[in-house]
């Protein structure tokens, strides 16, 4: 399984789409990743959406080792992982976007499982 460097741009899109769609309330997905590249959203059943941060039930998640970690929106402007988020992004995968508000390209990031930034890029 190759290590993830790169994210499709059309899963890229569905992402920003789907998070301005979801403002106030935060999106949450699971990624996955084909030859190094994050081309899937998987939506996991019973993600809740809420004011403060979205919650995945990690129990209804299929075993599936395309999984290489998780996104999920932030209505504020701010794309830095909380505290909170670090726990969440410790128990599943190694790359975890937040995109903040505005949900444009310039307003997401990319983190790694300690919440350092994590380098992606973005192919067709
Ligand atoms: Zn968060």
């Amino acid at each position: 399984m190759s290590r993830v460097t790169a994210i499709r741009r059309h899963t890229l899109e569905m992402i920003l789409e789907a998070s301005r769609d979801s403002h106030p309330l935060e999106f949450g997905a699971i990624l996955r990743a084909e030859e190094g590249v994050v081309s899937e959203l998987l939506l996991v059943p019973g993600t809740i959406g809420g004011q403060s941060h979205a919650i995945f039930r990690l129990h209804n998640l299929p075993v599936d080792f395309t999984v290489v970690g998780s996104v999920h929106s932030h209505p504020s402007p701010d794309p830095r992982p909380s505290r909170q988020d670090i726990e969440f992004f410790q128990r599943i995968g190694y790359i975890h976007i937040i995109v903040a508000h505005p949900y444009d390209e310039a307003s997401w990031r990319a983190w790694d499982r300690q919440g350092d930034a994590y380098p992606l890029t973005i192919v067709e």
